[in-house]
């Protein structure tokens, strides 16, 4: 077959409803590869490469049975060269292609590579949006244009206005009035709950797994009897959005901040990985859901699907806006000059700490933890202790299934770690215990003493907590959300602040061994 046009379809570009395919030209082949640079460029969790490529795989499959002409390179095909560039100029000498057309990336590191590779072919290249989101990259900057404050609820309000979710028939104002339910969506779980379980997709990855290993790529986290549970192909994804809607929806914003070491899912909807390499698109997600909750608001509270709406139509859209006007710089910011590294027990679990234990074990064997568990547990320690933001970055990128940079550096580095100085987030997400007790039942079975701040078996996140206060107040002194905090830690008694911080500097020493 001769092939005049050549298209790249990147691993996280699994979209069957992009207008590309309204047409069939058997003079256009769709190229997807298995590539090391991708594997390589940081540690994945073992889970996530499985993913990728199940995903890929099936996506390429159904492709041709549709009758496009697919070329699909496994990492071991013997003409791989194992990157994009190098690939696109292998195959556009070999079928003298005329023209290369590629689907904006959403990660920086590929757009600039795709420019690159863009200017050294001699043949027209054109670049397609994904059509996956509701805004545009440059959104949230045209959005907050001569702003100094770029805060997100605005940019949710537009959005849910512009595409009309949950508005009342003036397309004007929200359902009830109201915009935004979240002081209602922060309810510890009851002592007896029973969490609907979520919808299995196990499949057997051995042959996968056996791939990866032969190519000796460096992988983090677990993967049990080799068994991969999340939707791949564009079916199961539905499947799991109508198993959310069905069975969890109903108490998602109620649950959406609780923590339970017999719950790892909650009432999460466990979408992201379909989301994020497009097998749905988060329109079709909200609708579904609004649609679900209209049908059943007699039993369903509107707090419950406002949560959710905001989430993809708010977060995530707002996070990519905030991805891509601040890239490339994004990746060097460290506002609090954070040099510590990341201690050993991300890596394997082991830690003596009951909250962080049950955080990084469900990341390891699941490639997934829910929001609060990434930004109050695993994230507030990391910035307690002073984590340089490169390290914390390289953990939450690789360990997720659905860590993409421009939804994972954003959450990590703005969110989480507050490195951007305070674009994203209005005050630095830190809290002691005090509020893993409250919103977990972690501190029950912990070797620490949740109400202790120094002494034997004293929370680590007791003193860390007034150790980022105290070492940190120069940086924080303009943030008027914060003032009660610092007040209260200006007003100890300076022999109780001393044994705080003293307490803070061995747990700091020491952190490999808390
Ligand atoms: P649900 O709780 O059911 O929420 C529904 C959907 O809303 C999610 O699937 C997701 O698409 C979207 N969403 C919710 N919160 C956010 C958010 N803050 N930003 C963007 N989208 C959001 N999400 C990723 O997709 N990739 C990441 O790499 C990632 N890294 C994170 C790192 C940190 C430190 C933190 C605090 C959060 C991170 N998040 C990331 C956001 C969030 O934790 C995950 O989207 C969510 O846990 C995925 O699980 P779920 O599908 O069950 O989500
Ligand atoms: Fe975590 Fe401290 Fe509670 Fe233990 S006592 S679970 S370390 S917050």
């Amino acid at each position: 077959m001769a092939y005049r046009k050549l298209r790249l379809i990147l691993g996280d570009q699994l979209n069957h409803q992009h207008s590309w395919f309204d047409d069939k030209d058997p003079e256009t082949l769709y190229v997807m590869m298995e590539m090391l640079s991708e594997t390589n460029y940081v540690a994945h969790h073992i889970q996530k490469v499985v993913g990728f490529f199940l995903a890929m795989r099936q996506f390429a499959q159904e492709l041709e049975e549709k009758g496009y002409e697919v070329l699909y390179w496994q990492l071991d095909h013997k003409e791989n060269k194992q990157s994009v560039p190098d690939n696109i100029k292998y195959l556009v000498d070999k079928f003298n292609i005329e023209s290369f057309e590629y689907l904006l990336p959403d990660e920086y590191r590929l757009d600039q590579q795709l420019k690159t590779l863009a200017d050294d072919l001699n043949i027209p290249v054109t670049a397609y949006d994904t059509e996956h989101f509701l805004t545009k990259r440059e959104g949230v900057e045209e959005f907050f244009a001569g702003k100094k404050r770029l805060i997100m609820e605005y940019f949710y309000r537009r959005v849910r206005t512009d595409y009309d979710l949950l508005m009342e028939s003036d397309g004007k104002t929200p359902l009830t009035g109201q915009w935004n339910y979240d002081h209602s969506n922060r309810k510890k779980y009851p002592k007896k709950i029973d969490v609907p379980k979520t919808k299995k997709f196990e499949r057997d990855a051995s042959e996968i797994v056996e791939l990866i290993e032969s190519f000796d790529i460096k992988t983090i986290g677990r993967i049990p009897d080799k068994v991969f549970d999340y939707p791949i192909s564009r079916a199961e994804a539905l499947e799991a959005l109508e198993d959310f809607n069905d069975s969890r929806l109903i108490h998602f914003g109620d649950y959406q901040d609780a923590m339970s070491e017999t719950e790892r899912l909650g009432y999460h909807s466990r979408i992201s990985f379909a989301l994020n390499v497009k097998l749905i698109t988060p329109l079709e997600v909200v609708q579904s859901s609004i649609a679900h909750w209209h049908k059943h608001s007699d039993e369903i509270d509107i707090s419950q699907i406002e949560g959710f709406v905001r989430q993809i139509v708010g977060w995530r859209e707002y996070m990519r806006g905030m991805y891509w006007l601040q890239m490339p710089e994004l990746e060097e910011k460290n506002y609090f000059d954070h040099q510590a590294k990341l201690p050993d027990h991300y890596w394997d679990g082991n830690t003596k700490m009951n909250c962080m234990a049950n955080a990084i074990n469900q990341s390891l064997d699941m490639a997934y933890a829910h929001h609060i568990q990434r930004l109050m547990v695993t994230g507030n320690f990391a910035l307690l202790l002073g984590v340089h933001p490169d390290a914390v970055d390289a953990w939450y990128l690789g360990i997720y299934i659905d860590a993409i940079q421009w939804v994972e550096i954003t959450n990590t580095r703005c969110m989480s770690q507050f490195a951007d100085g305070g674009k994203v987030a209005t005050k630095p997400y830190v809290s002691s215990a005090n509020y893993i007790h409250k919103m977990s039942d972690y501190c029950n079975n912990c070797h620490y003493d949740r109400k202790k701040k120094y002494g034997d078996k004293a929370c680590p996140f007791n003193s860390l907590f007034w150790d980022f206060y105290d070492r940190n107040a120069s940086q924080l002194k303009h943030i008027g959300r914060i003032n009660m905090m610092m007040g209260t830690w200006n007003k100890m008694e300076s022999s109780e602040r001393e044994k705080i911080l003293q307490q803070a500097a061995e747990y700091k020493a020491n952190a490999d061994e808390l």
